[in-house]
């Protein structure tokens, strides 16, 4: 095992660090979604790096922040091209430990240009390594000004929070915000709740917990959250609702685009501008109505370029 190289070597507290999943996506639109067992056309197609703290990172990186990733490294063919991507795009990933001889996990995504849906199948190699408590020890936490935990590996990220509430609680005048992402639809990814300072529940969570709707979700988390952090819940062309450390409620509609292209990270796109915004010292209102109008415009783009 080796680690990847970038050339930062800043002791300033301004890094963005995103810590979860990177993979190769292979993205098709096509004029609708296919029949089983049958053979059309795409009209277009795109490689990209994908998992959500990739797409994080990349947002990041467009809306002009500092960024750095602490995710599995490859160096097949395709992990050789997520670490040139991750290089073109100024995503930092020095710590990032790259594994020889394992293999990259793979998406294939259609975008059904007429539903404006993404159907998403994802190959995830057996024995894929999640990332390691020991991965993170080795950071240089005094770098850092927000870490973004995203909900996967569940048991090692809480070795990795234990770390974090270690290290503010003996620098309390350079405290380090932290945020965790509730998405993956698994038992084990409820022991975040009570995690952070900022916790994103995505929608599909919110059901697989047996909330209908972002406000009802705000309601029955509350009381579960710790004392003064924020819940913000995403949720699709409806928007985003938030619920502050003191309990006010704020809400912010979408930005629809003109035509829905290409919703794959949506909900990545949001947690990067909303905590770009929250890092900044915006309000939460600012801060998710910024990430409204970031994840609305990525929605009406294919990618993430330009997003700003
Ligand atoms: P995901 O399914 O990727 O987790 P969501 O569907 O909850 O994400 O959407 C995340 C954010 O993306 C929303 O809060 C909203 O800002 C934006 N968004 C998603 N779909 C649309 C849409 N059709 N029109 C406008 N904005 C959208």
């Amino acid at each position: 095992m080796e680690t990847g190289k970038a050339d930062c070597s800043s002791e300033n507290q301004d890094r963005i660090l995103v810590v979860g999943y990177s993979c190769f996506d292979l993205i098709f639109s096509a004029p609708r979604f296919p029949e089983e067992d049958s053979m059309s056309r795409a009209v277009d197609y795109h490689k990209r790096r994908g998992g959500n703290a990739s797409n994080s990172s990349t947002v990041l990186s467009q809306l002009g922040a500092k960024p750095e990733i602490l995710a599995v490294m490859t160096d097949d063919e395709y992990g050789k091209f997520i670490q040139d991507d991750l290089k073109k795009n100024g995503i930092i990933f020095e710590n990032c430990p790259v594994y020889a001889k394992t293999e990259t996990p793979f998406t294939n995504i259609i975008l059904s240009l007429s539903a404006g849906t993404r159907t998403i199948l994802h190959y995830r190699p057996k024995d894929y390594p999640d990332n390691s408590v020991d991965d993170f020890r080795k950071l240089t936490l005094s770098k850092y000004k927000w870490i973004h935990f995203e909900g996967r590996g569940i048991p090692e990220v809480l070795k990795m929070i234990d770390v974090l509430d270690g290290w503010n609680s003996s620098h309390i005048e350079k405290k380090i915000l932290y945020s965790v992402e509730l998405e993956r639809c698994h038992d084990d990814v409820k022991k975040l709740i009570s995690k952070g300072n900022v916790v994103f529940v995505a929608k599909e969570f919110a059901k697989f917990l047996g909330y209908t709707c972002a406000t009802s979700t705000l309601q029955g988390l509350a009381p579960l959250v710790q004392p003064g952090a924020t819940i913000i819940v995403p949720w699709g062309e409806q928007g985003a609702v938030a619920r502050s450390g003191d309990g006010e409620i704020i809400r912010s509609s979408a930005y629809p685009p003109k035509a829905v292209l290409d919703t794959t990270g949506a909900g990545d796109t949001f947690i990067a501008a909303t905590i770009f915004y929250l890092s900044n010292n915006k309000t939460l209102f600012e801060a998710i109505d910024f990430g409204n109008k970031i994840a609305g415009a990525k929605c009406g783009m294919v990618g993430y370029l330009g997003i700003n």
